[in-house]
């Protein structure tokens, strides 16, 4: 029977609801409370309920050979123990039914619950590698299977994909499509046929696609594989398919790029190695699936065009089509081989002459670290013709770099910046020769000498030869200053100017250095990282303590520069910053770095000289406080200023004890540490606790003790009466330590009169009250400079650290002179670096940039902004209208803060607004894809923490808003 005959007996039996429940009745037994049709090609699938069980009614298409169907269902027993994912098994016998004037055999099967993995959008790399884990375990599991109904003719054998496509094209109209499909199925066809020898057979399940894996939502909302149905498609294949067809399921998801199958392809390799030869199969057999996908559902809808499963199953089908033949299959080859730190294959071999003898031409400097691009030079309109007009003779860009002047400031995919050829201006024009006898094509704006084991590609040049040309005479001329771009690669291969860094290992395998073409030594126009970000966490981690806290899993990306609210990291992607309060004034300050500099070589040393900087920063720092806070320590950190404010407060009182509240962090010397209160942090801190520090109750209104109207006056009661306990036992207090708005739980506002109570009951009983400043100060609130005055109070201690120096370790502890006086009492004080030149300079820098730019005003603004948009965003939350967020029933429990100091509580919608604290971890990683770098906070890390430097902008708040709506709406 040929294809064509044997595929157009396959419309689905007519069938009605009726015959059903006669089958159910009149064979098993059951009377089925309700039947649900589930989606199938070609055969008519039933949920049926009856009682408190389920179950599935497949009646198989006539053209099922019984043998075939008694095959899956031992597939389905042998799959029985397949760890934590279920599958099907047969209950009763099957049976046969003369339905619609046919001979169908009839199944029930038990239901497998959850949602199929289709119904996720976005699939982050850890769900895609549970795609390849479980091809792989139903691999092994299959193995040893035999039985007669393997051996059968299935159109979705990808053994015979060229026939079958062949077959079905006729039935593409769309004549763009009908070409391609033949194009690409056709190579990917010819290089299955050559590997076809070295490739296993062996009882694969066949059709492990997103349709067919059940999922149920993890904790973290991602969907976790629970299941696998439909084993209808159970034959032999060959064993790499299985992958194969899963990972060509997974391209029609978000990001929709090829290299979202990474995941899938590392894992299956880790559990089931893949032969050389199956590497190099599995693209191929990808574009070969997407092909077959494409064509059958084309032909299937031709023959049964009322099937909306088929109907909506199309758009899928072609975007599968057209991400897995977006790039060539080599170049996908290589990118597999380097996922699974594989030798890549060795870069095209150039031989002959030169295309062009240059002379001393600069090779400069576009990566991120590049000194050329200092100070956002890299946002320049025209950056890189401005650069290489400074050449003398000309510049040269090299080939393999990622170039900073290739993104864009805010993005949420990510761009294309590694560059594939060396470019080169030259301030003379230049002619190009043949370096070998070779021909000569034009595809749009590339000239392509085919050489023999490599082709050059030629951009920006005019052609001055024919279709042929012997080695040494002119084939192109380039102009005065014009760019030249000259790739080497792999013959047949067109790559694109540049790629993106997720595809920059397959295209610079097929790639190779132009330096020989140019004149130049090896390696002159290339380059490579000096190491992988995997590389690099490695040295870390043998050479750190696991314990120092570290973002982004175990390979985070490596950031090596910042400017303003971005930073960029080093595959030269920028990312819009909304966690770094100590960059208050912006990453990458050329005022600072400058007066930095000018200090280092005039004279840093340790602060019991005297020179005029600390004199000056310590004035301009006191200045911005009441009269009353005029004096001034400087050190190197927060942890430093806490744990001085803590002494200064017990010399000046005599006495031992301190109350803070619970959930609260202030640094990590001993006492710092211990005054830090937040089991998030150190989940032992309420058992190693020394017996000076007294914890009062966390005031949060949100989520606290407390909540609602009264809540102010019991949380002010409750630390009122603490202090007042500890008093009357004896132990009043030295002080009182808070931050002036609850920092460490996502910026939340202390209550109403919160501190009014506190400052006033600690000071009743002869005690200080210190603010610690550190995290919400220097006017990102917006609304006030300093976090007390949001609450109309006057500490007698303020400490702050991080933003004063931007990044330079100074920290500050400013006081009344009579506090600092006692302390004198007990001796002298020095931090020998606390203070020290270089740091009062970049203090005061900051400040005056700080000034200039009038950041508290930008808080006030941009800050307004955001929370107005992540008002709208609470609203769309709330009424469902985001989908992956709705499916988790994720919402904005409360939006804290104000100005560039804000808190995202992200929750269950209820009652009991049950913290979404797996969720916004995950979150946090899929913003990072998208672009944002933003990290959850807050006792339950349930709380996205928004305090960028100070100089955002309204695009990058908007940047941020838009990311944090993508992600809620096609997932994490
Ligand atoms: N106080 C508060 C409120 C803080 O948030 C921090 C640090 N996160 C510190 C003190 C300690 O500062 P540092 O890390 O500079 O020692």
């Amino acid at each position: 029977m040929s294809i064509s005959a044997a595929l157009a007996e396959l419309p689905r039996p007519h069938i009605d609801l009726s015959d059903v429940a006669a089958v159910l009745r009149d064979h098993y037994g059951i009377t089925a409370d309700d039947i649900l049709e589930l989606g199938s090609q070609q055969d008519r699938n039933f949920r049926i309920t009856y009682g408190a069980h389920r179950a599935v009614l497949k009646i198989a298409n006539s053209s099922w050979s019984s043998d075939s169907l008694a095959a899956q269902d031992a597939g389905m027993r042998a799959l029985a123990n397949l760890g934590h994912a279920l599958v099907p098994t047969p209950i009763g016998e099957s049976t046969t039914v003369t339905l619609d004037g046919t001979e169908h055999v009839v199944r029930l099967l038990t239901f497998v619950a959850g949602t199929s993995l289709a119904d996720w959008d976005h699939l982050a790399p850890p769900v895609v590698a549970q795609l390849g884990e479980l091809a792989a375990h139903v691999i092994s599991d299959l193995a040893g299977l035999r039985h007669p109904g393997l051996d059968r003719w299935l159109q979705w054998d990808l053994r015979q994909a060229r026939d079958l496509v062949q077959a079905l094209l006729p039935r593409v109209e769309d004549l763009l499509l009908n070409n391609n499909i033949f194009t690409f199925t056709t190579a990917a066809c010819d290089l299955l046929d050559q590997l076809a020898p070295l490739l296993p057979v062996q009882p694969i399940h066949g059709d492990m696609t997103d349709d067919n894996l059940v999922a149920e939502a993890g904790t973290d909302g991602r969907p976790v594989l629970t299941g696998i149905i439909d084993f209808g498609d159970l034959a032999l294949g060959w064993r790499v398919a299985e992958l194969a067809v899963a990972c060509t399921s997974v391209l029609h998801h978000d990001p929709r790029q090829p290299t979202a199958v990474l995941p899938a392809i590392t894992a299956f390799h880790r559990i089931s190695p893949l032969s050389e030869a199956e590497i190099a199969a599995l693209w191929p057999m990808i574009v070969a699936r997407a092909a077959v996908l494409v064509v059958s559902g084309q032909a299937q809808l031709a023959i049964d065009p009322d099937n909306a499963y088929a109907a909506s199953g199309s758009l899928r089908e072609r975007a599968m089509f057209d991400v897995a033949t977006s790039v060539p299959m080599e170049v996908m080859h290589q990118a597999i081989r380097s996922a699974l730190d594989l030798p890549t294959s060795p870069a095209p071999h150039l031989a002959g002459r030169a295309l062009v003898e240059l002379q001393d031409p600069t090779v400069l400097d576009l990566s991120a670290t590049s000194e050329l691009l200092d100070a956002g030079r890299w946002q320049q309109p025209g950056i890189e013709q401005t650069l290489a007009s400074t050449a003398r003779h000309g510049a040269i860009f090299r080939h393999g770099e990622p170039r900073l002047t290739r993104t864009p400031s805010l993005s949420l995919a990510e761009p294309a910046t590694i560059a594939l050829g060396a470019e080169v201006i030259c301030v003379l024009p230049l002619e190009l020769v043949a370096p070998w006898d070779t021909t000569i094509t034009e595809i749009a704006d590339a000239l392509i000498l085919h050489g023999p084991d490599a082709d050059i590609v030629l951009r920006g040049a005019t052609r001055l030869a024919g279709a042929t040309a012997a080695a040494g005479t002119p084939v192109a001329r380039v102009g005065a200053g014009d760019a030249l771009l000259v790739q080497v690669v792999v013959p047949g291969l067109l790559p694109p100017p540049f790629t993106t860094p997720a595809l920059a290992a397959g295209w610079l395998a097929v790639t190779s250095d132009p330096s020989a073409l140019l004149g130049l030594a090896p390696g002159t126009a290339t380059c490579a990282p000096r190491h992988t970000p995997a590389e690099l966490m490695a040295e870390r981690q043998a050479v750190m303590a696991s314990g120092q806290e570290r973002y982004y899993g175990d390979v985070p990306p490596e950031f090596e520069r910042g400017w303003r609210e971005l930073m960029v990291d080093v595959g030269a992607r920028s990312y819009v910053d909304t966690v770094n309060n100590v960059a208050m004034v912006g990453h990458g300050d050329p005022r600072i770095a400058a007066a930095s500099a000018r200090q280092w070589l005039l004279l840093n040393t340790n602060s019991r000289f005297l020179y005029s900087s600390i004199v000056d920063y310590s004035a301009r720092l006191a200045a911005l406080f009441p009269p009353e806070l005029d004096t001034v320590f400087l050190v190197n950190s927060g942890s430093e200023a806490v744990d001085l404010a803590l002494r200064l407060a017990k010399v000046h009182t005599g006495r031992s004890d301190v109350v803070v509240i619970n959930e609260g962090y202030h640094g990590w010397t001993e006492a710092s540490d211990a005054v830090s209160t937040s089991l998030h942090d150190n989940p032992r801190a309420a058992l190693n606790r020394p017996d000076w520090v007294h914890a009062a109750l966390a005031p949060n209104t949100f989520r606290g003790l407390h909540r609602g109207a009264d809540a102010a006056a019991a949380y002010a009661e409750d630390v009122t009466g603490l202090i007042s306990k500890l008093a009357a036992a004896g132990r009043a207090p030295a002080a009182f330590l808070c931050e002036a708005v609850y920092g460490k739980e996502g910026a939340i506002a202390l209550p109403d009169g919160y501190l009014t109570a506190a400052y006033g009951a600690v000071r009743a009983h002869g005690g200080l009250a210190i603010a610690d400043e550190v995290q919400v100060g220097f006017g990102r609130l917006g609304h006030h400079l300093w976090g007390y005055e949001q609450q109309s109070v006057i500490p007698d201690i303020v400490t702050m650290a991080k933003a004063i120096g931007n990044g330079q370790p100074l920290g500050a502890v400013v006081t009344t002179r009579a506090i600092a006086e006692s302390f004198a009492q007990e001796g002298t004080f020095f931090s020998s670096a606390g203070g020290s030149p270089v740091s009062c300079v970049v203090g005061s820098v900051v400040l005056d940039i700080w000034e200039q730019e009038a950041l508290q005003q930008n808080a006030l603004h941009v800050g307004s902004h955001l929370r107005a948009r992540f008002a709208g965003l609470a609203e769309s939350l709330a009424a469902g209208l985001l989908p992956a967020a709705a499916r988790q029933s994720l919402v904005i429990g409360a939006l804290h803060g104000m100005g560039l100091y804000q808190g995202v509580e992200l929750v269950h919608a209820g009652d009991d607004f049950a913290p979404a604290a797996d969720e916004t971890l995950a979150l946090c990683d899929r913003m990072l894809d998208l672009g944002v770098i933003m990290q959850p906070t807050g006792e339950n890390f349930n709380v996205l923490k928004v305090k960028p430097p100070l100089c955002l902008t309204r695009e990058s708040a908007d940047h941020f808003v838009d990311a944090l709506t993508v992600a809620l709406s096609t997932g994490w």
